[in-house]
């Protein structure tokens, strides 16, 4: 492991642009002596130097053949592919992901990647009976221009990915502001670009922090911006995009539950709860972080839970074995852990002393409590109890979020009522709540959410506009 940092650039129009001002350290969470990378962030006027770079690749960029936007995606899928060990081990080193699930990802992002190559070549538009006898009415799908795109660290290359992807094939560029805690993975995926021979300006990379997220956000060459990450930025990136009147779409928080009915198989319920909230540390928007459990079969469910998160070895996530590593930051380790301060636990693992470790654990507790309120991004599971299926969804719906939601049961009408009452945009039966298949819609309701959906053909939906066309004879 080296221990000298590397100095990263932002990438605009494919060249360096070396940002002035103080380094940034970006930290390996599980060695926090190891500085991966450091970085000056972007100034607003490097952020209108990378817009403007995005702005004048869109002419010749959405003017291609669909079918030649989608050739450029293979390739950067193939790019990715042939680096896609060192990939895994840059997520390891510079977020704590472990290392199965970094591999995961990498694969994920070929498998985005070669999706939207294929969706480039579809159909987009509808031919539409007109009044007029004779006319051809039909609608077509235009790319809105530059994309900007705001990104967290905990899927440091498939988030930026299946955001660009999208915004790609219909034809817009993109400006990417990868979150400052996984910098090294953005610009590798830089460098994947450039390899697949991605245009000059057609996807760039700005390095930088929440200020220079917020030039991107009120740069006027931006038309579109999609976010993943808090719930508060989310609001200001939203306000900001309402007040130029440019599409936004906020992917942010979650609470998300899983609720364990009396007739569950419960060995299967707690494997997969356990895995749910535990895994990567509990660091997926989709985590699971309230359990709500039938009163019947509290005593069994929790000896069943204990066990499988026993099973969950916590560690190193260099090692293949190992399913929970440190938490991100400093900042979060306390936050995490002030949070739980004083509630007693059903269940609580030991951690290594070096590294922002968390013990994972839960929390007996009522719904309204600030544990089952608030959103930890940590290995914390707090459990509720419930006399049957109503009361489970009542305590199910009863946070502002509304992202993943999973049911145990093995009663087809139980999981019919939940698959219509919940309050969730992933509603999942006999599953965990994390983890979604590369090409299905993604997205959450109410506060987690700003109602349009990522993944899948329906995202291509975001990145452009309807237009309706009629020809008369
Ligand atoms: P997290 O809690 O996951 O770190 P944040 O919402 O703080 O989530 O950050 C998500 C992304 O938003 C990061 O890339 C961050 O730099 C960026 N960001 C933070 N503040 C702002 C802001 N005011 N405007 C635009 N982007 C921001």
């Amino acid at each position: 492991m080296s221990l000298q940092a590397t100095r990263l650039f932002s990438t605009v129009a494919g060249q360096p642009l070396e940002s002035s001002g103080d380094l940034i350290p970006s930290l390996n969470p599980t060695v926090p002596k190891d500085v991966v990378a450091e970085f000056a962030a972007a100034s607003e006027a490097d952020v209108q130097q990378a817009a403007e770079a995005a702005s004048n690749a869109f002419g010749t960029w959405s003017k291609l053949a669909g079918p030649a936007r989608g050739d450029v995606l293979y390739k950067w899928a193939d790019a990715i592919n042939a680096r896609a060990e060192e990939l895994a081990q840059a997520i390891v080193r510079e977020v704590g992901k472990p290392l199965g699930e970094a591999r995961g990802e990498v694969g994920r992002c070929v498998a985005i990647l070669r999706y939207y190559a294929g969706e480039a070549v579809r159909q987009s538009g509808d031919v539409i009976p007109s009044l007029t006898p004779g006319a051809l009415q039909f609608s077509i799908r235009q790319p809105l221009g530059v994309a900007g795109l705001i990104t967290p660290w905990n899927f440091p290359l498939a988030i930026p990915l299946w955001k660009a992807a999208p915004a790609l094939a219909v034809g817009n560029t993109v400006v990417l502001k990868p979150a400052e805690e996984a910098v090294w993975c953005a610009a590798l995926l830089s460098e994947t670009a450039q390899a697949a021979g991605l245009p000059a300006g057609v996807f760039n990379v700005l390095l930088g922090a929440g200020d220079t997220g917020k030039a991107l956000v009120q740069n006027e060459l931006i038309r579109c911006v999609s976010f993943t990450g808090s719930a508060e930025v989310g609001a200001k990136v939203a306000e900001a995009c309402a007040r130029r009147n440019v599409k936004y779409q906020t992917e942010m928080g979650g609470k998300n539950p899983a609720l364990v009915l009396a007739d569950a198989n419960l060995a299967q319920a707690a494997n997969l709860v356990a895995s749910g909230a535990m895994r990567f540390a509990g660091q997926k928007c989709t985590a699971t972080s309230r359990v709500i459990v039938d009163r019947s079969v509290r005593g069994s469910f929790i000896d069943e839970l204990q066990k499988a998160i026993l099973a969950l070895p916590v560690g190193d996530p260099g090692e293949m074995a190992t399913a929970v590593g440190p938490v991100i930051t400093e900042e979060s380790q306390g936050r995490i852990n002030e949070a739980v301060q004083g509630s007693e636990s059903i269940y609580q693992a030991s951690v290594p002393n070096q590294g922002f470790f968390v013990a994972p654990a839960v929390f007996a507790t009522y719904q309204h409590s600030n544990l089952a309120q608030q959103e930890l991004f940590g290995p914390v599971l707090s459990m509720i109890e419930a006399d049957g299926l109503d009361e489970a969804i009542k305590i199910a719906n009863n946070t502002p979020y509304g992202l993943s939601a999973s049911l145990f049961t093995r009663d087809i009408a139980a999981a019919l009522t939940y698959i219509h009452r919940i309050e969730a945009g992933m509603v999942r039966v006999n599953a965990d709540t994390t983890g979604v298949d590369p090409h299905a819609p993604f997205g959450g309701v109410k506060g987690s959410s700003s109602h349009s959906r990522e993944q899948g053909s329906v995202a291509k939906e975001f990145y452009t506009e309807i237009r309706t066309v009629q020809i008369n004879p």
